[in-house]
C-alpha cells in the first residue's frame, strides 16, 4: 500500500528545504507512520548549519523526533497499524551479535531518522516496525501531553535516561549535573527519582530557579565560582548533609565547552563522568585526572529503544514534571522555523505539526 504525501528534505547546508512529493511504502518488515509530531532540535540544526555531515547523503528530510500512527504496514509488520507510537531517535536492527548482547546502542546497522533515514520533518516517515513505543492517547492525555508533543519528552528524556541508568546511580548517590535546560532538567528529575541528591549546575538563574522546584536540592550559578571553590561548596553540602564525598555521578549536559570544562574540574575519587551533551568545541583537560581520580568517563548516544517504556512511564506518572513549554508550528514552515530556532529566540521548544 502507497500514501501519498511529502518531504521537506535539505538539499544542501543552510538552504531553504525542498518540498518533495513522495509515495510512502513499507518494507515488509517496515510501518509507514503519518507525523503528529516532530520536534526541531539542535541535533538538526548541526546539520543544516554548521556542517555536521548526515550518515544518509542529501537530499535527506531530517528530524529525529517523531510520533504518529501507523498507517500502512508491511506483511510483518500487520499488528502495528493504527497504533499511536513514538519512533525511538535511534534504531538499532535487533539482529546483529552487537543487539544480541545487548549493546544495541553501538548496533553498526541502526537507522537514526535524519541521519541514516529520511526524518520526521514530512508527512510520514517509513521506519522499521522492531522498537516502535506504543502509545495509549488516553494515558498520554491523563498525563496532559498530546501525541505530537510526546515526540520531544520522548528524545529529550529517554537519553538522559539511558545515562542515569548506565551510570549505575542509586539511593544515596550525589549526582552533579551541568546545564539544567532542555536535556539536563530531565537529568535532575530522572537523578533524583533514582534517589540521588542532585546539585545542578548552570549559568541562567531562571533555570536554576525552576529546576530547584524539581528535583535539585542545591543549585549554583556557575558564574559565581571559579572550578576550585565549585568543587569546595558541593563537597561542603555533601558534608552537611551526610552524602558522599567520594564516587560524585556528574552528568555534562550543556554540550558546550565551559560546561565540559566544569564537569571534569569535579572529578573526585571514584567519580562517574557521564558526557550527556555533543559540542564541536574542543578543551584541553589533564586526562591524567582521570587515573589519580581512579575515575570514569563515560559517553551516552541515545537510548535503547527497550527503555522507551520506563523512561516515559516516568513522565506519565508525574515522576518528572515541569515539561519545556512546547509549542506547535505548521510543518510547511519548517524553515523558518529552523532559522528561529538557531538563533536560540524560541522559549518553546518547537514541535512541527502537519494538522
Ligand atoms: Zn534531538
Ligand atoms: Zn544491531
Amino acid at each position: 500500500m502507497r500514501i501519498d504525501g511529502y518531504r521537506w528534505q535539505m538539499t544542501a547546508g543552510n538552504t531553504p528545504l525542498v518540498r518533495t512529493a513522495v509515495a510512502f511504502e513499507p518494507g515488509p518488515s517496515e510501518v509507514v507512520v503519518a507525523v503528529a509530531g516532530c520536534g526541531v532540535c539542535h541535533t538538526d540544526l548541526g546539520y543544516f548549519y554548521d556542517g555536521v555531515r548526515t550518515n544518509q547523503p542529501l537530499p535527506l528530510a531530517l528530524g529525529h523526533e517523531v510520533s504518529g500512527t501507523v498507517v500502512a504496514t508491511g506483511d510483518a509488520a500487520a499488528a502495528g497499524l493504527g497504533k499511536a507510537v513514538v519512533v525511538p531517535a535511534v534504531l538499532p536492527c535487533g539482529e546483529c551479535d552487537l543487539c544480541k548482547r545487548g549493546l544495541a546502542t553501538i548496533c553498526r546497522h541502526q537507522k537514526m531518522p535524519g541521519n541514516d533515514i529520511h526524518g520526521g520533518f514530512a508527512t510520514h516517515i517509513v521506519v522499521p516496525s522492531r522498537g516502535l513505543w506504543e502509545g495509549d492517547v488516553a494515558r498520554l492525555a491523563r498525563g496532559g501531553l498530546t501525541l505530537a508533543e510526546v515526540s520531544i519528552v520522548a528524545d529529550a528524556v529517554t537519553t538522559p535516561y539511558q545515562a542515569v541508568r548506565r551510570a549505575g546511580v542509586r539511593p544515596g548517590s550525589l549526582a552533579v549535573v551541568i546545564g539544567a535546560g532542555g536535556v539536563g532538567g530531565y537529568c535532575v528529575q530522572i537523578a533524583h527519582a533514582a534517589g540521588a541528591s542532585v546539585v545542578a549546575i548552570d549559568v541562567d538563574e531562571a533555570k536554576l530557579e525552576a529546576i530547584g522546584r524539581h528535583g535539585a536540592a542545591l543549585t549554583l550559578n556557575a558564574r559565581n565560582f571559579d572550578a576550585k571553590a565549585l568543587k569546595a561548596a558541593i563537597a561542603d553540602f555533601a558534608r552537611q548533609h551526610g552524602l558522599p564525598t567520594t564516587e560524585w555521578f556528574i552528568f555534562e549536559c550543556s554540550g558546550t565547552g565551559a560546561g565540559q570544562l566544569t564537569a571534569f574540574g569535579l572529578l573526585v575519587h571514584g567519580a562517574t563522568l557521564s558526557v550527556v551533551g555533543f559540542t564541536l568545541e574542543k578543551v584541553e583537560i589533564r586526562l591524567s585526572n582521570l587515573m589519580a581520580f581512579d575515575a570514569r568517563a563515560i559517553g551516552n548516544w541515545g537510548c535503547p529503544p527497550e527503555f522507551y517504556p520506563a523512561a516515559l512511564d516516568l513522565v506519565l506518572d508525574g515522576r518528572i514534571q515541569d515539561m519545556p513549554l512546547v509549542g506547535a508550528r505548521r510543518l510547511d514552515d519548517t524553515t523558518d522555523v529552523s532559522a528561529a530556532v538557531h538563533q536560540r529566540n524560541q522559549r518553546k521548544n518547537i514541535v512541527l505539526v502537519t494538522a
